[in-house]
């Protein structure tokens, strides 16, 4: 591996390859694109769909305490009063008096602008409203007013009291939603690490007031693990905890799992602890109790809530910066390579003919039909099988299956793992199993929760 690839890919490289690869597109191109939107394309969709899925089977499906919902985004307006949003969502904007720049005043180093370098000389700075605002219905006034959602979360707390009473959950019990959220963000450089519309996963974990911390505790474990499931490599994360000053006012305990970019550690996923603020918040502004009867101690209980919260958009992109690699083959030759975990890379299984001769044609899509039902596959005919491998290296699929000339002769092909390039033969007959096999092993190790020091 080489001193760049140590050192973490630069942006520019993985904004070049995300497009030349079809992960991310910038969003419109042919109009000139869109501040701050971007499209995702083939691979991209498919991360995202098994980034999606690994974290409801973890957060829902796996569990017995964690149901999931799906909320409007469009919602009326008081939810967004009752939450705090249209009153205080808010991020200090200052403008560059030499260049003009729209700034984050929170976000500016040493008095300079980061767009032209001048020093201290910006406005005033103003407090502006993150959210996105719309208009429903014929009539354009002030009652027409609505805002897209900003986070996932109010959905879950204005459903407390109807998936509590539906599934008849006992606390502590946890509510999840994966959906679009909108910020009118002020600035958004990092390509997909911040951007206007974005999708988050979060839970709302309700639980006894007492016992709130430990469960905070908790997650931050179990969210730790699950990275370490996808892959990402331990050594860039970590946990931080929020200083008293950063706390929410309602909030006994923050964590963020911050990730190291090449700019720095930023933030990956929040939890927090929200304490009972958002359902009192709610039961004030609707009239409705919102509390949980407890039928052990007889009693009304007010929940208090731990939520991991997180955006896809930005694990895929922490994904590929963590997984990119230039490496120089024992050959001289030089590789892109990401070394994605099977179970967020695009495919996992690549079909490849050695050429497109009339032969080996029909014997590679029979093994693509073979083994298409049981594993994500590409099948790629063309061009030199090398610049093929080097293609299948680059978006990051751990195995290809090659059909040779005595694949005709014996019905066996051959695995090439993508982290090693070494190579197996294995009759068709057995490859489901084999690749199985393979992919199993290749799977990163996750530590037992209580390993887990946090
Ligand atoms: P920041 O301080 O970076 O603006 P935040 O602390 O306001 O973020 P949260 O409200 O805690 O973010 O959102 C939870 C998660 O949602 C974040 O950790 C991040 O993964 C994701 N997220 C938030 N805002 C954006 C955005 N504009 N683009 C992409 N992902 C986002």
């Amino acid at each position: 591996m080489n001193d760049a690839a140590e050192a973490g890919a630069t942006l520019e490289t993985i904004v070049s390859l995300a497009k030349r690869r079809g992960f991310v597109f910038p969003s419109a191109e042919i109009y000139g694109g869109f501040a701050a939107a971007y499209d995702y394309g083939p691979l991209g969709v498919e991360m995202r769909r098994q980034i999606r899925d690994l974290w409801w089977q973890a957060m829902v499906r796996d569990r017995n305490d964690i149901v999931g919902i799906e909320a409007a985004i469009i919602t009326n307006p008081r939810v967004w009063q009752a939450s705090g949003h249209l009153d205080t969502f808010h991020d200090p904007l200052i403008d560059c008096l030499n260049c003009q720049a729209r700034l984050r005043a929170d976000q500016i180093e040493d008095n300079t602008c980061p767009e032209c370098g001048t020093v201290g000389r910006f406005t005033e700075q103003r407090e502006f409203n993150l959210m996105l605002r719309t208009q429903v219905g014929p009539v354009e006034d002030e009652s027409a007013t609505a805002y897209l959602r900003p986070e996932t979360a109010q959905g879950m707390f204005i459903n407390f009291e109807n998936v509590q009473q539906t599934t008849r959950k006992r606390l502590p019990f946890g509510i999840a939603q994966i959906g679009k959220s909108f910020r009118n963000e002020i600035t958004t450089k990092q390509f997909i690490f911040r951007t206007r519309e974005f999708e988050q996963m979060e839970m709302e974990f309700f639980c006894y007031p007492e016992d709130s911390l430990d469960w905070h505790t908790y997650w931050k474990k179990e969210r730790l693990r699950w990275y370490y499931r996808l892959g990402i490599h331990p050594d860039r994360l970590r946990l931080r905890d929020h200083t008293p000053e950063e706390l929410s006012h309602y909030s006994k305990a923050t964590s963020d799992i911050e990730v190291q970019y090449r700019w720095g550690w930023g933030e990956l996923e929040g939890i927090a602890h929200r304490g009972d603020f958002d359902l009192t918040q709610h039961a004030r502004f609707s009239g409705k109790a919102l509390t949980y009867f407890d039928p052990d101690r007889n009693e009304h209980i007010l929940p208090h809530v731990v939520e991991p919260a997180v955006g896809v958009d930005r694990i895929l992109l922490t994904l590929l910066f963590d997984a990119y690699a230039e490496e120089t083959l024992e050959n001289g030759e030089q590789r892109t390579v990401l070394h994605l975990a099977p179970e967020v890379a695009p495919a996992e299984v690549a079909v490849l003919p050695l050429s497109r001769n009339d032969q080996l044609v029909p014997t590679a899509k029979r093994v693509y039909d073979v083994i298409r039902p049981h594993f994500r596959t590409q099948y790629d005919d063309a061009q030199s099988i090398g610049r093929r491998y080097r293609r299948q290296d680059e978006i990051g699929t751990p195995l290809a299956v090659t059909v040779d000339f005595e694949t005709i002769d014996d019905d066996a092909v051959t695995i090439r793992d993508r982290d090693t390039m070494e190579q197996i033969r294995v009759p068709i007959p057995e490859l489901p199993d084999a690749l199985r096999r393979r992919l199993e092993e290749l799977r990163p190790h996750v530590p037992d929760h209580d390993e887990i020091a946090v």
